[in-house]
């Protein structure tokens, strides 16, 4: 997701046009699904804990709705623009098209540094942000979901908010809510068990046993933790490598998870953990393993690092880590990719669980919630691998084919309005 001058909803555009030209798109579907349906722009005065007014600016775009409501997270950042928000908006229009899962693109953001609010502060802005919102956001409408510096108690106040003012309690608004409150169960561990499920399935393809399979991972936030434990635990899989914001560490013989996740509880890193050795974030994407796992930045495997790559597989748990120049060096290599898009889909295919529980009122046991998640996965997988060998191209181009399809199918079925 690197921005094309500048512009993030341009590096869009080009991975976009890609694929549509491959699909052959006419003129007039191209036309709409690189048109956001609707941009709001809100300004929300919030009280200051110093009494002072503070009027802080808010995004919400819907970006296609074609499938369904609009869904996609709440991002609260000094940095947040309204090209960004457009760009994550279409994002989240082809994750969900890749996922099959009724819905269709949406994104919000909010101008503020959350770091130097207190929490009332943050309350006050939330309810201030939803109300500016109401009447655009809805179950049937646009679902917002955590994103950056949001989580499940702003989703509660998300929830709250939007209650208060249709006059009943309506926890399908919005998806990512303490379980208490409508959130679903297995949603914490959903990314990381969708990358557990991309690894198992890309051995599979690639032709090796993920059993043993040596694995290395940046990031041990919610994705990469999560990865690393489910790859150890259901798969057999050898994590061998695990870097963080600090530092990383490397044992041949592979990590205890659990008492590595234990000792990062405690000292809110990996770096330091006993019986291992020090590790930089540069060395772990030189390692001679067989999977490579980016769950921490965008923008992490670059033209200069890819060449010294040596993994057979990269499962990209974050959102845009490889930059376009290194994922065609890596391509070209004949190192199997499965984009962002696909791999951490499982994320958003949860949050679609916790809509349906919602709305159902009834909810499932955290076993049910993995197996249907582990069979759409499966599917989104399967379609995106079919599609890359039938027009011979990359998963990233497959996996926008496919989402692309998708819509447009749809797009032209339902027709013209007007
Ligand atoms: P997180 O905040 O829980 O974890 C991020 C991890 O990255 C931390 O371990 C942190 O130490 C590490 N990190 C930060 N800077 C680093 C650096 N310079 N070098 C190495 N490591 C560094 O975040 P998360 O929820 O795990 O999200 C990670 C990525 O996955 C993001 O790109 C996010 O957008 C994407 N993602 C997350 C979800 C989800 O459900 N959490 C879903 C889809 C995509």
């Amino acid at each position: 997701m690197a921005a094309t001058n500048g512009s993030i909803f341009g590096a869009m555009l080009q991975e976009f046009d890609g694929a549509a030209r491959i699909l052959n798109l006419e003129p007039g579907i191209w036309k709409i699904l690189t048109s956001p349906k609707r941009q709001i722009t809100v300004s929300c005065p919030v009280q200051m804990d110093n009494g002072e007014i503070e009027v802080f600016t808010g995004y919400r775009v819907q970006y296609n709705i074609t499938l369904g409501p609009a869904k996609g997270g709440i991002r609260y950042h000094p940095n947040v623009t309204l090209d960004e928000v457009t760009a994550l908006a279409a994002w989240m229009t082809w994750k969900c098209a890749v996922a099959h899962i009724p819905f269709g693109g949406g994104k919000g953001g909010v101008i503020c540094d959350p770091t130097k609010m207190s929490k009332r502060e943050i309350e006050a802005l939330t309810r201030r942000y939803i109300a500016e919102i109401v009447d655009a956001i809805g179950p049937e409408k646009d679902v917002p979901a955590p994103d950056v510096n949001t989580n499940d108690q702003i989703m509660a106040w998300v929830m709250d908010t939007y209650s208060m003012h249709v006059g009943h309690t309506t926890t399908s608004v919005v998806t990512g809510k303490p379980v208490e409150l409508g959130g679903s169960l297995g949603r914490r561990e959903a990314t990381g068990r969708g990358v557990m499920i991309a690894a198992r399935e890309s051995a599979k393809h690639v032709g090796f046993n993920i059993k043993g399979a040596s694995v290395a991972v940046q990031g041990f936030g919610n994705v990469g933790s999560i990865s690393a434990e489910l790859l150890a635990q259901e798969v057999g899989a050898k994590i061998v490598a695990v870097t963080d914001w600090k530092g990383g560490v490397y044992n041949k013989q592979g990590l205890d998870i659990p008492t590595l996740l234990d000792y990062t509880k405690q000292k809110k890193t990996v770096d330091g953990f006993p019986g291992a050795e020090p590790l930089t974030n540069a060395d772990l994407f030189k390692l001679d393993v067989d999977i490579l796992i980016p769950a921490a930045l965008e923008n992490q495997i670059t033209g200069e690092n890819a060449p010294t790559i040596k993994a057979k597989v990269l499962i990209e748990g974050a959102n845009g880590p490889t930059t376009p120049d290194a994922n065609k060096l890596l391509h070209d290599r004949g190192v199997f990719i499965v984009p962002d898009i696909l791999a951490n889909s499982s994320g958003v295919t949860t949050s679609y669980f916790e809509w349906v529980q919602d709305r159902y009122g009834y909810f499932w046991t955290e076993k049910e919630v993995n197996e249907r998640l582990e069979a759409k996965m499966c599917e989104a997988f399967g379609a995106v691998l079919q599609t890359s060998i039938k027009y011979k191209v990359d998963m990233r181009t497959a996996a926008y084919i496919v989402a692309i399809g998708r819509v447009a199918t749809v797009t032209r079925m339902r027709g013209m309005y007007a």
